[in-house]
């Protein structure tokens, strides 16, 4: 062996319970160390430069050679341990020369019938005033999916809005119209919509689960906190409403479980009285939070002692969701979920998310945008569902995207998980969609630290949880 040196970046150790945890930043992977490997490790982090001599010298007393060369050619081989005179090599950049679609988003509605206070969408207005989709918009949409999904068996259609149930008419066109179009082309076709739940009748109800929607209600939880934000046009809080329509249509509803959506913001950060609320008492069958994305930044914005609040109830509920899962139960906290999802792949992203790779979103008019928060606001259009993807300018997007030189997120232990974050919470914080989410990086890294520790925990009690709870639905989706 020639004169070594870590590559601290690719490399980051947990200990949990007493146990130390490796990861291996570029693949997400999880190795538990043992006490060579811990003790090479602590060596290098000591050393700028190690040789085979100073390995002898420092840990040959307490461990056989053999052992230590073993080890020292697995961190190698994981470009963790790397030849001191080799430099760091330019990052590669995949170019983007098709774009392989799996979900189209249908904008169908600008417009909504509750006007919350800490709406993202710098198109909102209400349903009478807001500009609907046509079906000939919609139909090239689906066209259009179908075309560029043309080697996938599964394709999925979303609606979104403002509130997508204002223009259920056009909803019912595109379902029998991508229905028929699988069935011939021998694919299956899912559906999803997110709502506000107050549009929904009984008869809307069986008509979605009859086609198995997949269902995401907006609601922040109890009156007291769903009121403080999600309010009528007339200013009204709309909580009453929603939760007789949430209890009946989770009362009637069988094709699939139903998640709730609660958007954290000043005043809503309540994670466990929320958790409880929407899923112990009112029976959805899983609960996510997200912060606030929105325009009027400084009036919502959770300031940074809320956020560090935030994060730490999300923890305080991850241990809740840790104990239970040992014990065999699901809590149903989709962030949690989501996270373990991620570190059970082994997920190695090179971009935060599948906007403008497997997914594109259509607005009333036909322009193509990134994904659906993108729509109505003025960042570039990628062509037209009747002109067909501008491919070069939207694979410019990605391969910026990936490009992380100079950034942060280049030698960052979690960029395998985040890859930059999302695109539009860094549009609307600094105008530009590559910039790193910079004001929650250190939370997110301590948020998977977190959930390496959950992980480790899980495994090692109750290794069937993550068997039955986590992979099924990874593989799914
Ligand atoms: S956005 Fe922040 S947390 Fe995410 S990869 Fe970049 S530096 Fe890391
Ligand atoms: S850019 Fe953000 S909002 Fe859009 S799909 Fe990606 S993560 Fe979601």
């Amino acid at each position: 062996m020639g004169m070594l040196t870590l590559v601290p970046h690719n490399v980051h150790d947990i200990t949990v319970d007493g146990h130390r945890m490796l990861v291996h930043v570029p693949s997400s992977s999880l190795f538990e160390m043992d006490a060579v490997s811990a003790a090479v490790l602590d060596l290098f982090r000591r050393e700028d430069r190690v040789s085979a001599e100073d390995l002898r010298r420092d840990l040959g007393g307490r461990h056989a050679l053999e052992e230590l060369a073993d080890c020292v050619e697995s961190l190698t081989r994981l470009d963790i341990l790397r030849d001191a005179a080799v430099l760091e090599s330019p990052p590669v950049i995949q170019a983007v020369e098709d774009i392989p679609l799996s979900t189209i988003v249908l904008n169908v509605n600008t417009g909504c019938n509750l006007s919350c206070t800490y709406c993202y969408k710098e198109d909102l207005t209400t349903p009478a005033k807001g500009l609907r989709m046509g079906f000939e918009t919609a139909r090239q949409s689906v066209d259009l999916l179908f075309t560029q999904a043309a080697a996938r068996d599964r394709v999925n259609v979303v609606f979104f809005g403002g509130e997508p149930l204002t223009n259920l008419p056009l909803i019912k066109q595109v379902v029998a119209y991508a229905g028929d179009k699988a069935k011939a082309e021998g694919k299956t076709v899912d559906f999803s919509l997110t709502t506000n739940a107050t549009l929904l009748t009984e008869e809307i109800v069986d008509w979605l689960d009859a086609h198995a929607f997949a269902l995401t209600v907006s609601m922040d939880g109890p009156k007291a906190l769903h009121d403080l934000n999600r309010r009528t046009i007339g200013g009204q809080g709309s909580y009453d409403v929603v939760v007789d329509k949430v209890r009946m249509l989770l009362g009637r509803y069988r094709s699939r479980p139903i998640g709730a959506r609660v958007t954290l913001t000043r005043g809503v950060t309540d994670v466990a009285a929320i958790h409880k609320h929407l899923r112990d008492e009112l029976g959805f069958y899983e609960v996510g939070f997200g912060p606030v994305t929105s325009g009027p930044m400084t009036s919502f914005n959770l300031p940074e002692d809320d956020l560090l609040q935030v994060f730490s109830a999300m923890k305080d509920l991850g241990e809740v969701y840790v104990e239970a899962a040992i014990a065999g139960r699901n809590i149903g906290f989709s962030n949690m979920h989501q996270l373990l999802t991620d570190i059970a792949r082994g997920t190695r992203k090179a971009v935060p998310c599948g906007a403008g790779l497997g997914m594109l979103a259509v607005d009333g008019e036909g322009d193509l945008h990134l994904c659906h928060r993108f729509v109505g606001s003025d960042q570039p259009t990628y062509g037209s569902v009747s002109g067909g993807i501008d491919v070069a300018r939207l694979g410019a997007f990605i391969e910026t995207a990936q490009d992380r030189t100079g950034r942060d997120c280049a030698t960052c232990r979690i960029r395998s998980f985040c890859a930059g974050g999302c695109y539009h919470e860094s549009y609307a914080r600094s105008g530009d969609p590559h910039a790193p989410v910079a004001h929650y990086c250190d939370l997110m890294r301590d948020w998977v630290d977190f959930g390496v520790s959950a992980y480790t925990r899980i495994t090692r009690a109750n290794p069937s949880f993550l068997r039955h709870h986590v992979e099924p639905r990874s593989h799914a989706s």
